[in-house]
């Protein structure tokens, strides 16, 4: 994305030509432009540029180290760039006036575990001019039956789901959730999927980091897959999983390897013990011209490549 592509209303007269690429999602609501961290010699960060428009999840998807939560403190202006630059709602994260529009859940997250979780709630609250209700709160993060207990009581899962609700506590407009699902069955992080979706139909933008890739595509309109602190992908799950090579057709055929290659978008032909494995991008008509020229082909499947094969394809550098 182009530097010139992030424009706000503080530094540049409305109408804009730069605010073209955006429609009809409107300006971003948060970026970071051509940004550099280093911590000593590592490079955390490394000329990043991502945008946040308003209403959309984002996933920001990668493997440990790859520098998710670097951004995320970036975007919440609790670390200061090496150099590059960072807004939220077109001003320095680091100026107090944009907090109050910000929810976080960070990975490592200190609070009492002395206090109950309604006391927990009732002092986050009160922290913001125009919190969300408390019973909004309880509601979405489903923590009806666990308000009286004492935060240190609760099970793993359950604390992060108190952490959750938090990040909720000022009614955000923008809300940063790192790593919300880690240490999660199965069962706890689609429900608190189904949480995050209640926020997303809120209108509310949300910035997610995971390296679960299941829970970037169940979640997010948008993935951007960073490493080593540099975007290497980016679009919607059904665009990452298309640029890591197309599907695979397996099926019995008496179509030769040389025949199959030369197929239209093929990108891949083998025999795995007896079965034909035909990888493509354009898969729906590979099967139609496969079907056409062998009225004998048999056991056919078709296979989406697991977002995790993408994801280690699109890390493979
Ligand atoms: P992720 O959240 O994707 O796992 P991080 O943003 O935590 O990645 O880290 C990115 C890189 O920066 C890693 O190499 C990490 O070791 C390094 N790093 C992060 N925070 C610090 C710090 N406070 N001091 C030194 N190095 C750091
Ligand atoms: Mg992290």
């Amino acid at each position: 994305m182009p530097l010139t592509a992030i424009a706000y209303e503080t530094e540049r007269p409305s109408p804009d030509p730069f605010d073209q690429p955006f429609p009809p999602h409107g300006k971003p609501v948060a970026a970071l432009i051509n940004l550099t961290k280093r911590y000593g010699s590592t490079t955390a960060l490394d000329n990043l540029t991502l945008a946040l428009r308003p209403g959309e999840v984002v996933a920001l998807l990668g493997p440990n180290g790859a520098g998710k939560s670097t951004a995320v403190k970036m975007l919440l202006g609790l670390i200061a760039p090496t150099s590059g630059t960072a807004r939220v709602f077109g001003a320095d994260p680091r100026e107090a006036t944009t907090r109050t529009r910000v929810g976080a859940m960070l990975q490592v997250s200190r609070i009492t575990e002395m206090i109950k979780v309604r006391e927990h709630l009732d002092l986050f609250t009160s922290y913001y001019p125009r919190p969300l209700p408390i019973a909004d709160i309880v509601r979405i993060a489903k923590l009806q039956g666990i308000e009286d207990r004492l935060f240190g009581e609760l099970s793993g899962g359950q604390k992060q789901r108190v952490l959750f609700a938090l990040a909720l506590c000022g009614n955000p407009d923008l809300i940063f959730l790192d790593e919300p699902t880690v240490g999660m069955d199965i069962e706890a992080r689609r429900a608190l999927w189904a949480e995050i979706r209640v926020l997303s139909a809120m209108g509310k933008t949300v910035l997610l980091t995971t390296h679960y890739l299941e829970e970037a595509d169940a979640l997010a309109d948008r993935i951007i897959v960073i490493n080593r602190g540099r975007v290497i992908s980016e679009g919607t799950p059904a665009e990452i999983k298309r640029n890591s090579g197309g599907r695979k057709i397996r099926c019995h055929t008496k179509l030769s390897e040389d025949q199959l290659s030369a197929l239209p978008t093929v990108t891949a032909v083998e025999l795995i013990s007896g079965t034909t494995v035909v990888t493509a991008t354009d898969a729906e008509n590979v099967v139609r011209e496969m079907l056409s020229r062998d009225e004998t082909l048999s056991g056919l499947e078709i296979a989406s490549p697991a977002l995790e094969d993408a994801f280690l394809a699109l890390t493979k550098s």
